[in-house]
């Protein structure tokens, strides 16, 4: 849920959803539809659909989800990064490494000669944790938030800016990013989120949550009239493809809404 969305937006939507299903049993046992429906106001529904999935892999595998990170990969929706964030923050996995952005800013600062391909990030994360990695990542998270920004850094607070040695470091910044130690400021061209494929995504799975609905009906709905006929009918077959829609003959529905 927290991925690209905002804590506050998240919080209540996280009781709620823990409410309705508090179980791996629970959620596995519901339907895809009503998943889909409680994710409402999160975005990327796809998530609620490999969510759905995933707790129906764990019920099959034995109601636990495995806390080692190469049993976890091999479950739906779980890659490289979640593995290892679960693994950290839910088992205290002394194995896990997990590197978000975040960290990986944080690296990429801290040892500037160090290659910054993904790989070599999770090596680097690996060689340097310590055996308390729940500590260790909550620590670089909040570092990541408070100090050590895209925007720029907080060099005079920052618990590891003895890391440097005695000069402030010369961060490189964003291309996109002003603020503290300069950068290049550039106005990327705005796009307005109303006229993207995930806002039009999102209006049909919001329209299809009240029911299902004929793909003519669907199309005449005021928050899609900005749609081109073939942008709507891809639209339509990504949705279908990711699992989260279904389509009979002219009708469609959520997933799971025809069972
Ligand atoms: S001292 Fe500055 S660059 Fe280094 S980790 Fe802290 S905030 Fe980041």
């Amino acid at each position: 849920m927290l991925q690209q969305t905002q804590v506050d937006r998240v919080i209540p939507k996280w009781r709620a959803f823990l409410l309705a299903f508090p179980t791996w049993s629970d959620l596995a046992s519901a339907s895809t539809a009503d998943v889909i429906r409680l994710w409402q106001g999160l975005g990327y529904n796809r998530r609620a659909v490999m969510l759905h999935r995933l707790a129906k892999a764990v019920i099959d595998l034995g109601r636990e989800l495995p806390d080692d990170i190469d049993a976890m990969k091999k479950l739906p929706g779980i890659g490289d990064y979640t593995a290892n964030a679960i693994a950290a923050f839910a088992f205290r996995n002394p194995d896990a490494a997990p590197v978000d952005t975040n960290i990986s800013r944080i690296f990429r600062r801290v040892f500037p000669r160090h290659r910054s391909d993904p790989k070599s990030m999770q090596r680097l994360a690996r060689s340097i944790r310590p055996a308390d990695v729940w500590t260790w990542n909550h620590a670089l998270m909040d570092i990541g938030a408070l100090h050590c920004s895209a925007r720029g850094h907080v060099w005079g607070l920052c618990p590891l800016a003895p890391l440097h040695g005695s000069k402030e470091p010369k961060i490189s910044l964003h291309p996109f990013m002003g603020g503290v130690g300069g950068g290049l400021v550039r106005a990327k061209k705005a796009i307005k989120f109303e006229s993207t494929d995930r806002y039009f995504r999102g209006r049909i799975v919001d329209a299809l949550r009240e029911s299902p609905m004929m793909l003519k009906k669907l199309r005449l709905r005021s928050e899609l009239a900005g749609l081109e006929e073939a942008r709507f009918q891809t639209l339509i077959s990504k949705l279908v493809h990711g699992g989260v829609v279904e389509q009979y003959k002219s009708t469609v529905f959520l997933a799971g809404d025809r069972d």
